[in-house]
């Protein structure tokens, strides 16, 4: 009986997630969900990316924490079109939140739009949005063993960001070791090794994100 239910769950989750995925394709929106743990940088990295593309391209961000509207005040600054979903104790979003979420935002002038998913390794990864792409935003001072730990999102994910690149003279995190667990896990899965604060190889997000925006514009 129980294992009924959460087919039910998920299975009126991936129903939602086409619905949203049809909607951000009509509207010519790429979707990025982001995931990391607590700490990673993912407002950091949409902070800065908005800094660098808000110019050229129209950007909106769904913001998804347990409580409290501080990553989205902090997003406030950069666009307007923000809006937060506190899910109240939920480790993750869901289709249905984001489509809620989607209604607040003016998705008809948007060229792309970045989810922030609530901050762990585990549950986001089994809830599809109606993204275009995942991405695992993994950071130095997190450690280099975290594929080893929680391979499902490492496995899911279509690219993988390392941030706080800037510490790793000073830290213990072993590249050859992680590159090597990742290629058993995704083998050939994208790194981009880059430092949201001191700003290093951000060109090369960027460059990701116009390649598959380019894709996407209609
Ligand atoms: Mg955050």
């Amino acid at each position: 009986m129980k294992i009924e239910v959460i087919k039910n769950v998920l299975k009126y989750n991936k129903e939602q997630a086409d619905k949203n995925r049809k909607l951000f394709k009509d509207n010519g929106i790429l979707v990025l969900n982001m995931l990391s743990s607590p700490g990673a940088g993912k407002t950091s990295l949409i902070i800065e990316t908005i800094k660098r593309l808000k110019d050229t391209i129209k950007i909106g961000v769904i913001e998804g924490d347990i409580s409290s509207t501080y990553d989205a005040e902090k997003i406030k600054y950069f666009t307007d079109n923000v809006v937060q979903i506190n899910t109240g104790g939920t480790c993750h979003l869901n289709a249905g939140m984001v489509a809620e979420a989607v209604k607040k935002l003016k998705i008809k002038k948007l060229d792309l739009i970045m989810i922030e998913n609530v901050g762990n390794l585990i549950c986001p990864v089994g809830f599809d949005l109606g993204e275009d792409y995942k991405i695992v935003i993994s950071s130095v001072n997190e450690g280099d063993d975290k594929p080893v730990k929680y391979p499902p999102i490492f496995i899911k994910s279509d690219l993988l960001v390392l941030n706080k690149i800037d510490l790793i003279s000073i830290s213990d995190f072993n590249q050859d070791f992680f590159r090597g667990k990742i290629n058993d896990l995704n083998p050939g899965l994208k790194i981009i090794k880059l430092s949201c604060k001191t700003g290093n190889n951000m060109e090369e997000w960027i460059g990701w994100l116009a390649k598959r925006r380019k894709g996407k514009s209609n």
